[in-house]
């Protein structure tokens, strides 16, 4: 993720910031750029600082989940992000805001992301290959489950609850669970939907990479439930789930390829750089490139390892878990190393 600063006073801000905290001016997100825009509170509309154009905000920032912003002359009430959003929790339960707050800072960092990737995102509501988002309640729909069918994303609401969600990694055994995670790999199906299976020459290099997703889907997931993991999974797989079918290997993957990219992406934005003493060299970097624009995964790679050896570094001085508790083995970086591939021309 970028950092932003304010068109007033130059003050960095956060994506999912509202006002500047130097100058009090108010700020709002336009996608077409990937830029933070700030208006003067005192005016009545909202009217650039620098370019002294006007804007409205999302339907969506009256309930204070949403900063972008939409051209005056926009048809639309909401903005690219929460166009996609086909059912919201019923706001009348005062327990379901907080979580669907959690859930949008997700779901707008996940759409940052897809846009810089430059993947097309139209909405489920107006095209038949479109996407959309439902988040739900599980108590009112008790068959309804977290996962992905035809472009309709459903993230039941109890994972935006850190307690439930803790509570299911550690029964699932997983080194980590989280919100963005979840968007991330759901949308993978999606996307492998999008960009592979319409595609044969595509399709068959998945395949020797992933393996034959023709496999019988519920079968292969009946018996990694009753068996887990093959041993020396870590050989070839990112976690123990990608063991259970192709389209789990590569919506994993393409989770992890993307918490990657916004991770590399994040340290350049902050010019971090890792350089512990005696050390191997291996464990120098400096994240001087977007990771968007580097063509070499590999090169990726070498900034990302580093990098996550010293935020899981600083995490444990803390007393908290890793920020990235994964190894990255060769068969992973193959598998990632297409889906850069498959992307790199639509950027
Ligand atoms: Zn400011
Ligand atoms: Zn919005
Ligand atoms: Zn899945």
């Amino acid at each position: 993720m970028k950092i932003f600063e304010c068109g007033h006073c130059n003050h960095p801000l956060f994506f999912e910031s509202n006002s500047c905290e130097n100058c009090g001016h108010s700020c709002g997100y336009r996608d077409d750029d990937r830029i933070m825009l700030t208006f003067d509170p005192l005016k009545p509309s909202l009217i650039s600082d620098r370019e002294k154009n006007e804007y409205n905000y999302c339907k969506n920032k009256e309930y204070g989940v949403c900063n972008w912003l939409l051209e005056k002359e926009d048809e639309h009430d909401y903005c690219n992000a929460c166009q996609l959003n086909r059912t919201i929790p019923n706001l009348s339960d005062k327990n379901n805001f907080s979580k669907w707050q959690n859930l949008e800072v997700a779901k707008h960092r996940l759409i940052y992301q897809l846009q810089k990737m430059g993947l097309d995102l139209p909405s489920k509501m107006v095209h038949k290959e479109g996407l959309c988002f439902d988040f739900i309640a599980k108590k009112n729909n008790p068959e309804i489950m977290t996962g992905h069918a035809n472009g309709i994303i459903t993230i039941l609401l109890r994972e935006a609850d850190s307690v439930s969600r803790e509570q299911i990694r550690k029964k699932l055994q997983e080194p980590f669970r989280t919100l963005i995670g979840h968007l991330r790999h759901e949308v993978g199906h999606y996307f492998w939907d999008r960009l592979i299976f319409n595609n044969q020459d595509v399709l068959q290099a998945f395949r020797t990479i992933f393996g034959n997703e023709e496999a019988n889907y519920s079968d292969a997931l009946q018996t990694y439930y009753k068996y887990g993991a093959p041993h020396h999974w870590q050989e070839s797989y990112i976690s123990k789930y990608a063991t259970s079918h192709p389209w789990e290997d590569w919506a994993e993957t393409w989770a992890h390829y993307l918490h990657i990219m916004d991770m590399v992406e994040t340290a350049h934005f902050f010019c971090l750089s890792v350089n512990p003493n005696e050390i191997s060299q291996n464990m120098k970097t400096e994240a001087t490139l977007d990771p968007y624009a580097v063509k070499d995964f590999q090169t990726i790679i070498d900034t990302c390892v580093p990098l996550s050896f010293a935020v899981n570094s600083i995490n444990r001085s803390m007393g908290i878990p890793d920020v990235y508790p994964f190894v990255i083995n060769r068969a992973v970086i193959k598998k990632m190393t297409f889906i850069h591939e498959l992307l790199l021309p639509k950027r």
